[in-house]
């Protein structure tokens, strides 16, 4: 069904767990991605026949499951062992030279799991589904959603006793800035020295050594984050283990968009300080960045040219981000002047702004655009001034989408899913594999909350 070539579990055995997922009760279907099927070379009939495969109760022909091993600074503070608590990577399904991990999420204890009962509630599971796959279609890198299925398990979480799920990620692969540094922390040059090579030759064959490839995730975190930034995106536990080296967004936990425009927006309901509310994000990049640097150092030679040469490389991502940034607020105002964006920016904060909604209007309909406003005086001007600008509208229509997944729409899906009611689910996920045009029917994913629908705080899928 799949063709297998596991690279990942040639690599040390220390590196991970070998074993299989833990069977669940009754799988149901909740969703099948026939296009990523098929992108993949795979038959959307067969795997359609193979829900005990991604249920994890059959383990598929040339499959090495195993479970990653790796660490992580989770809002600042060090933990020594992560790892998949509630993961098993099947193994890497190989297509057209490329390399894709398959990995089921909420597929039973490991030795990694801690506290944790390695479940995965079905909840987590659309939200990663839908908000994965919409990334996928607004263009950002990111792992995608192969299947979800519900276990016929209920498991307990602080909202009470839920269904459970299981979800197929594809990555392209899972290795973290924590899967550095939990070799690292154990002072396992030689371990290290080997992801170090498997990382390269995996992602960045052009890089000769560690400081290269701290260039080289360094290139692709700055365009990533800027691009989040662009949509309003925040990603709630940018934890060094949730950051991956292929510079793939990853762990669509308390992950939301927002909607009125503010720089201090967090979601999470485990982050309490703001640590990765909006406007954060580019630093806390830059933080897990020196975190994967520090890893690297054993790997760079005399320690104190290291540490010099490290710490030039890693002041380079204020320019890198300030490029990327800027290259995308240009094509989402249609003018290169950062002035004229950071402006609006300021002004949709103060007149609540719907984010999506006001690039938008500018995009389609820029006369509508100050409907957005809950005062639009200062808007006016601006908009003269942008006017004058001869803003290129092209590159705006292709840089800010019409639907993203607005999080009352995401929780509308949960709840109907903790029903058994799929159908909500389903609508929503059609409505964001198109993002770039407005139609009849995504119209009711173009509007923002009601203040009765709105949903501020967003919960982990632990
Ligand atoms: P996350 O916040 O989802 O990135 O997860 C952080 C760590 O907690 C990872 O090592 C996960 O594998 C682990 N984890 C999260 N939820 C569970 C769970 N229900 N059971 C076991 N481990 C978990
Ligand atoms: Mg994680």
């Amino acid at each position: 069904m799949f063709a297998f070539d596991n690279s990942y579990a040639r690599l040390p055995d220390r590196f991970y767990t070998r074993m299989n997922p833990t069977p669940v009760e009754s799988p149901g279907w909740v969703a099948l991605n026939e296009g990523l099927a098929r992108d993949l070379g795979l038959d959307p009939e067969a795997l359609r026949g193979a829900i005990d495969v991604f249920a994890g109760n059959r383990v598929p022909e040339g499959a090495d499951p195993l479970a990653q091993l790796y660490a992580g600074h989770q809002f600042g503070g060090w933990s020594p062992q992560l790892g998949d608590g509630r993961a098993i990577l099947l193994g890497e399904h190989v297509h057209e030279g490329r390399r894709f991990d398959l990995q089921l999420k909420g597929s039973g204890p490991t030795p990694y799991s801690r506290m944790g009962d390695g479940r995965s509630a079905l909840g987590p599971v659309i939200r990663e589904y839908a908000v994965s796959e919409a990334m996928h279609a607004l263009r950002l890198p990111t792992t995608r959603a192969l299947a979800a299925v519900t276990t016929g398990e209920e498991v307990l979480r602080q909202e009470g006793s839920v269904p459970g799920g299981v979800l197929t990620r594809v990555a392209s692969s899972h290795i973290r800035v924590g899967t550095f540094q939990v070799f690292a922390a154990r002072e396992d040059v030689e371990g290290l020295r080997a992801l170090l090579d498997y990382a390269i030759a995996r992602h960045a064959p052009e890089a000769e050594g560690p400081m290269d490839l701290l260039r080289h995730v360094m290139a692709k975190q700055a365009s990533l984050v800027a691009r989040w930034m662009g949509l309003g995106f925040v990603h709630g536990v940018m934890n060094t283990d949730n950051m991956t080296i292929s510079g793939e967004t990853i762990d669509y936990g308390p992950c939301a968009f927002m909607e009125a425009y503010h720089p201090d927006t967090v979601f999470s309901s485990i982050d309490q300080f703001g640590r990765y509310a909006w406007s954060k994000q580019p630093d806390i990049a830059l933080w897990n960045l020196a975190q994967l640097a520090t890893a690297l150092l054993p790997l760079m030679g005399e320690r104190k040219a290291a540490v010099a040469e490290a710490t030039e490389v890693l002041e380079g991502f204020r320019d890198l981000y300030a490029e990327a940034w800027t290259e995308v607020m240009a094509a989402k105002i249609g003018v290169d002047d950062m002035e004229l964006a950071m402006q609006l920016l300021d002004i949709m904060r103060e007149g609540q702004a719907d984010f999506t909604n006001t690039f938008r209007a500018l995009a389609t309909a820029p006369d509508t655009a100050r409907d957005q406003f809950v005062n639009a005086t200062r808007f006016d001007s601006w908009y003269t001034e942008w006017q004058s600008g001869d803003p290129d509208r092209a590159a705006m229509l292709r840089a800010n989408p019409a639907v993203i997944p607005r999080n009352h729409r995401v929780e509308e899906a949960i709840a109907a899913a903790y029903r058994g009611d799929h159908a909500p689910f389903h609508a929503l996920n059609a409505a964001l594999a198109d993002p770039w045009r407005e139609t009849e029917a995504n119209a009711p994913y173009r509007q923002p909350a009601t203040e009765a629908e709105r949903v501020t705080r967003t919960f982990c899928g632990t």
